[in-house]
């Protein structure tokens, strides 16, 4: 008999709510789940290493890239290029393992029609102030930046009623063990 498929988790949210931090947290609970690093031509921020928050590529480079249909799906924010590589994500559920995606919420309801099998959660801050504080605190923006990111976010959390679960980033290790808790009740009912 072939290997249980995995299965394909994405996570989204506005950013400044915590995804890299609870997801950092989740990955240390989980065995089977693997997260996929994505492709970007934004620069690296202070601390970020190519290959672990993301492979840096040039804009011709990731062109040359879709080009190939190298991408499962690709999305332009915040004036970058940021999309999910195909072939590594497919191989690895073949090899049976469950796929960690943290993308935007267009790319992740792009995923979901071709993947319906996707389970998608939402994570969202307590308060829009809080998220506004936790952007401000990571001081990674410049001004410009920090704006567009601010009044994207009240449409990210709208679009976030679609998704299969939200779960409040109130505190980061209890958000994660949700979602953790979430990830095993669907993938032992999983066929
Ligand atoms: P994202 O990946 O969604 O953009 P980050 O993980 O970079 O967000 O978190 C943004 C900021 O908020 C960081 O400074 C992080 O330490 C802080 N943060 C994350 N989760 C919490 C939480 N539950 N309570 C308070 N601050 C948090
Ligand atoms: P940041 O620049 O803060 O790392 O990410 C900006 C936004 O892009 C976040 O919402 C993040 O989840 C999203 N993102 C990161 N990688 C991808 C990707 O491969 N595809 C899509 N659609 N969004 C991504």
């Amino acid at each position: 008999m072939g290997k249980k498929r995995g299965r394909l988790i994405i996570i989204s949210g506005p950013s400044g709510v915590g995804k890299g931090t609870v997801v950092s947290i989740l990955m240390k609970k989980c065995d089977n789940l693997i997260k996929s690093v994505s492709i970007t031509t934004r620069k690296p921020r202070a601390g970020e290493v190519d290959g672990v928050n993301y492979f840096f590529r040039s804009v011709d480079e990731y062109l040359a890239i879709k080009e190939k249909d190298g991408f499962l799906e690709t999305f332009q924010i915040y004036g970058n290029y940021y999309g999910t590589p195909a072939e590594f994500v497919n191989r690895k559920l073949s090899e049976g393992k469950n796929v960690l995606l943290e993308i935007d919420v267009q790319g992740a309801l792009e995923v979901k029609r071709k993947m319906p099998e996707a389970l998608l959660i939402f994570i969202a801050p307590p308060s829009l102030e809080e998220l506004k504080d936790r952007l401000k605190g990571r001081n990674t923006e410049d001004k410009e930046s920090f704006k567009k990111r601010l009044s994207a976010a009240e449409a990210e959390i709208k679009r976030g009623s679609s998704y299969d679960f939200c779960v409040i980033n109130d505190d980061a290790e209890r958000a994660a063990e949700e979602i953790r808790e979430i990830i095993e009740r669907i993938t032992l009912k999983q066929p």
